[in-house]
Order: structure tokens, then sequence, then C-alpha cells
């Protein structure tokens, strides 16, 4: 049962109403993005643009983050971008006393960060919020191995093309097996990956990756051959250790 609409990534999004549609390839690709409306300017004007390569040390111990995840019910889109999966309220990040509430989590191929110039066959977004309305991202690795038995039973059923948001109460999603159980990681100040590339946004890049299998990984593909942001110049993306 899909409802298809002809600009998704619009119709997502209220506030993003009046601007136009980006993509990956072709007039609309990454590199076109800061001139396809003056609302996306920072994705050319930038100076903390994500992603990008890190090559610094792990952040010390106490920097890691305390999740209060739980299992969520499915509610999720095809945006035409990206498979999406939205959150209910309760689901919580804690970092230097700072609590942020999980908003959504989405898929990207490949990685789009890259550890010391490696990349990852896919990354996990986990897009937060707190309450003055900051932007915490906890990326998540993923790399080819065991199936995912959390993720199956959703991922038996991602849209292939553009939706609105779909739902389905028989299935939750069980968010801490998306999780590693090493919460060593990375930080930087940045930016969103996508249009309209807002800065600002805090990274936290968990270092060790989950396994999907390759068949996993090849599904994902098959609908997204390509949707990551290529790596952006290092300028002043504040990398916190
Ligand atoms: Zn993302």
């Amino acid at each position: 049962m899909l409802i298809l609409f002809e600009q998704p990534a619009i119709a997502q999004n209220a506030n993003f109403q009046s601007l136009p549609p980006w993509g990956y390839q072709g007039a609309t690709k990454p590199e076109k993005w800061g001139d396809l409306s003056k609302n996306y300017r920072t994705c050319k004007k930038g100076i903390q643009q994500s992603p990008i390569n890190i090559d610094q040390p792990l952040a010390p111990k106490f920097r890691k983050p305390k999740l209060e995840y739980h299992n969520i019910p499915l509610k999720f889109l095809n945006t035409g971008n990206t498979i999406q999966i939205n959150a209910n309220s309760g689901n919580k990040l804690v970092i230097d006393n700072d609590t942020f509430e999980l908003v959504q989590l989405h898929f990207h191929n490949p990685s789009e960060h890259q550890i010391k110039g490696k990349s990852f066959p896919m990354e996990a977004h986990f897009v937060h919020k707190n309450q003055e309305g900051k932007l915490l991202v906890l990326g998540v690795f993923i790399q080819s191995g065991q199936e995912n038995r959390a993720l199956q039973p959703f991922w038996k059923q991602i849209p292939t093309a553009s939706t609105k948001e779909q739902k389905n109460e028989q299935v939750s999603l069980k968010l801490t097996d998306l999780i590693p159980e090493n919460k060593q990681n990375y930080q930087y100040i940045g930016s969103l990956t996508t249009p309209p590339c807002t800065e600002g946004v805090q990274w936290v890049l968990l270092a060790e990756p989950i396994e999907l299998s390759q068949q996993q990984i090849s599904q994902f593909n098959q609908i997204f051959p390509v949707n990551a942001r290529p790596i952006q110049a290092l300028n002043q993306q504040l990398l916190l250790q």
C-alpha cells in the first residue's frame, strides 16, 4: 500500500514546502545544492559543513553519550532521498548534562563520514533535538556481516518508491539493537548533510560499527544506489577532544 507523491522530500516537512527538490545525481546533485535556492546557500557558503573525514583521536571516555532508547512502533517513509523512521517521544540521549530527544533516524549509502579516509558500506543517523532546538546527530557506521534481526521485520517492507508516512502498529523496532555495545566516539560541531545544510549541529560518531547482512545492505542499495553527500573541506568544524 504505497501512496505516491511527486515531491516527497518537500511534502514531508511543511516548513520547506516552497523549497526546490534536491538529490544526489544530475542537476540537483550535492555540488549544486547551494545554487538551487537561496535557502540552501549554507550548503555552498558554510564554514562548518558535514560530513568530514575524521582523522582525530577518540573523544575522552567521560564524553560517552547515555542512551535511553526503547522499542518504537513503526512509522516510516521513503522521502525520495532516504528511508526514514520517525520516533515517538521518550527516546533520549544525554551527554554533558544536556538531554536530547530522538526525532527520527535514516540511512545513507555509502557512509557519509570517513574515519582516517575509510568509508563504510552504510551509515545510520539518529537525529535528536534538545529543548532549545539544538540538533545532535548520532552517527552509526554499518558494515557487512550478520543479519540485523531487529531491523529485518521492517527491512522486509521498506518502500521502494517515495511515500508519505506509513504506520505498522504490529511491528516495533528495538532501537538498542541498532547501537553498538561500545560507545567510544568522535565528536565535532558541523552541519546537516542535506539541504538546507544548517550549521551548529553536534555530531557524535560511534567508532564501533554495527552489522547488516550483505543482503540487507544490497536491498537498500537497490533503492538508493548513492545517497551520501561527499566529504566537505575542513574549515571551522570544531573537533571536540
Ligand atoms: Zn543523514
